[in-house]
């Protein structure tokens, strides 16, 4: 069994120093979130438009820009009335031939009705999820989320084939980061950039780390979590471990940590050409002593 990697006591700022000097401009092309950001003056629409953006959020960004793109002109770029009951069924019918990766238009158009039924009962997704919070943790909220979306199992309108599965939550089984609804949940309540802001009421402490692969690799090698597997125990170590850092805004390195990975300047092996001005090098796994090694 391999010895366990912590990072170096001076990791905190490294990290800091990481994310002051990262392109954030650059790296925001390349992410969903730019789908979003544009309606950003507008809660409702961001709200409804991010919950349909980050189901998207599977694959590469070119596909995923391309798909949202294709759904913005199938509803006619109007994301409030795709979340009003009395559209559904044109709703339903200009996203019959709506395809990505494995998501089709009439998941869609049914998570276009919940959006709906989760809005008027409790006003918007956001308090849906923050009555959650207050009652049980993040996990608990992430959980009412995922259940809202769903819609109730019994009830007479059938989700289609699939559905449920696109909204894991953290209180079944905890095998799944529930990785696209933690970073839904990240967009709408950090208010520092490039998040939006516009569920007040979630404190940025709160927050847990949308882990995809790219963030767990990296969080793996600077020694923020010994596990190997992605899943909500991971989220939950790797978010303590960022606590230490920033205990108010722990999730604000996610963006960082993410597109380290996506923009090539992590190539995720030792190559002196690219890792020579890392300044998370000292604390990489990679490029740690090896024991015995004079
Ligand atoms: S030292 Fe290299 S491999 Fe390690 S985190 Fe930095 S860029 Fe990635």
């Amino acid at each position: 069994m391999s010895p366990l990697h912590h990072p170096t006591p001076e990791f905190p700022a490294h990290l800091e120093a990481l994310y002051r000097q990262f392109p954030f401009e650059r790296s925001l092309a390349q992410d969903p979130l730019s789908c979003v950001r544009p309606l950003a003056s507008n809660p409702v629409s961001a709200e409804v438009a991010g919950i349909f953006a980050a189901t998207l959020a599977i694959g590469n960004v070119t596909a995923i820009r391309g798909a949202f793109a294709d759904l913005e002109r199938r509803i006619g770029h109007d994301f409030v009335k795709l979340a009003e009951p009395a559209g559904a069924e044109d709703v339903r019918s200009a996203l019959r031939s709506f395809r990505h990766r494995w998501i089709r238009g009439d998941q869609l158009a049914f998570l276009a009705e919940r959006v709906a039924a989760a809005r008027r009962e409790y006003g918007s997704l956001g308090e849906l999820f923050r009555g959650g919070l207050e009652e049980g943790g993040f996990a608990i909220g992430l959980d009412r989320l995922a259940n809202g979306l769903r819609g109730p199992s019994g009830s007479s309108r059938k989700a289609p084939r699939g559905y449920r599965a696109l909204f894991p939550t953290p209180t079944e089984g905890s095998h799944s980061p529930c990785k696209r609804l933690t970073l839904y949940v990240r967009w709408m309540s950090r208010s520092g950039f490039p998040d939006l802001g516009v569920w007040p009421g979630v404190p940025s402490s709160e927050l847990r780390i949308p882990l995809d692969l790219h963030v767990h690799w990296i969080a793996y090698h600077l020694g923020l979590t010994q596990r190997r597997t992605r899943n909500w125990a991971t989220v939950e170590e790797v978010t303590t471990q960022l606590r230490r850092v920033d205990p108010v805004d722990p999730i604000k390195y996610d963006f960082v940590l993410c597109h380290t990975g996506i923009s090539g300047d992590c190539p995720k092996e030792r190559d002196l050409r690219v890792c020579g001005p890392c300044v998370v090098r000292p604390d990489c796994l990679l490029w740690r002593p090896r024991r015995g090694a004079s």
